[in-house]
């Protein structure tokens, strides 16, 4: 286990939670680093190299065996990141007070609030942050007198006017740091939909289709499932180029892309993996179920009705099936032996699905 796994435990953000990973793990070094502090501190007391009160001893040990035990619970579940990120929050606020009451003797005890404002703004947000700024700027305004060495009313002014600076920049700072994060997110989901998807049919392009098969494929092995692979490729496509231009042939691949996600099931994976050639992959599908889907998909695609200028457009597809044949399979042997499959449907005539018998021996 390497240390960030220690720290940090089994954690993945996906593309669009960048801001939670970056505020989880702010967090959570927080809580390390402010534990081991204290924990030092806490130690030179007890050792007698510093003393700083038995009242306040205790609101260390208190903090530290707090943070500790806020770390663990958050770690490895970001889910629990608000919850534990408020605790930890009045945790620091209390530890801060209690500085400030039981060490009178340290001048500039009122620091630690400073640390504890730019720090809420970007675990919590701007309005947590700002009413935990103001909350402090009230407490300490009239807790002050109550103080055993209260501070002058000058040092007091400097003091909360320094806080509410430093909320003014830490809401600036946050609010830009946001719509960065925001911005950045939507950019990474734009380009990994651009990368993995075609851009006329909206489906898989063929190398997010043959990653995601390969993963399925590895899934399959370890459960000892079947899967089936389906090769569709349109007749004669390219006389509806010839004959009624490249959009109406773009038109067509579009509607047949639409129909043939319509009609597999939400687990299979559909891609587009040609230029009128779409493939699907079905996980946990034996033989029967794979022609059956075939014969239904070359019945759909045969009834789609494309009309472009009051012509009624004829489309049929081959399909090739293939199904698992042996144990460690990858998807480029599949694929081959669905293709093969497609030619031999192409051959008997077209419109029509083909599974090779004697290619094929499957296994379970
Ligand atoms: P077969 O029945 O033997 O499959 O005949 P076919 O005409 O479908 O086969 P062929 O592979 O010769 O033609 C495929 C055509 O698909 C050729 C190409 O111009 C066309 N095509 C490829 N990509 C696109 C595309 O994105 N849009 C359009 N409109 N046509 C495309
Ligand atoms: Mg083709
Ligand atoms: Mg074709």
């Amino acid at each position: 286990m390497n240390l960030q796994t220690l720290i940090y435990g089994e954690v993945e953000f996906s593309i669009d939670q960048e801001y939670l990973g970056f505020r989880y793990k702010f967090v959570t070094l927080m809580m390390v680093a402010g534990a081991l502090l204290t924990g030092i501190f806490v130690l030179a007391t007890l050792g007698n190299i510093d003393p700083i009160g038995e009242k306040h001893l205790r609101s260390m040990i208190f903090f530290t065996l707090s943070s500790l035990t806020c770390w663990f619970m958050l770690r490895g579940h970001p889910e629990r990141f608000l919850i534990i990120a408020w605790v930890y929050e009045l945790l620091s606020l209390w530890e801060d007070a209690s500085s400030l009451m039981f060490v009178p003797s340290d001048e500039l005890r009122i620091l630690w609030f400073y640390v504890n404002v730019p720090g809420t703004f970007i675990l919590l947000g701007k309005w947590p942050g700002w009413a935990v700024t103001v909350g402090t700027v009230l407490g300490l305004a009239f807790g002050n007198p109550y103080l055993d060495q209260p501070y002058s009313a000058n040092a007091m002014g400097t003091a909360l006017l320094g806080l509410l600076y430093l909320g003014v920049f830490s809401h600036a700072y946050v609010n830009r740091t946001m719509s960065y994060f925001s911005r950045m997110r939507d950019y990474n989901v734009q380009l990994q939909e651009l990368a993995t998807h075609d851009a006329l049919t909206g489906v898989l392009n063929a190398r997010a289709y043959y990653a995601d098969c390969q993963q399925l494929i590895q899934l399959s092995q370890r459960s000892n499932q079947l899967f089936a692979v389906l090769f569709v490729d349109l007749d004669h496509f390219k006389n509806i180029n010839d004959t009624h231009g490249h959009a109406a042939g773009d038109e067509v691949l579009r509607v047949v892309a639409q129909t043939l996600q319509q009609h597999v099931r939400r687990s299979d994976v559909l891609g587009r993996i040609g230029g009128e050639e779409f493939s699907i992959f079905l996980p946990d599908t034996d033989l029967e179920g794979a022609l059956q889907l075939a014969e239904n998909l070359r019945h759909s695609i045969e009834s789609i009705d494309v009309v472009l200028a009051d012509v009624h457009l004829k489309i049929t597809a081959s399909i090739g099936v293939a199904i698992k044949t042996y144990q460690h399979q990858t998807i480029k042997t599949i694929q081959q032996q669905a293709d093969e499959a497609m030619y031999q449907a192409k051959k008997e005539g077209r419109n029509r699905v083909s599974y090779l018998q004697e290619r094929s021996n499957p296994i379970g």
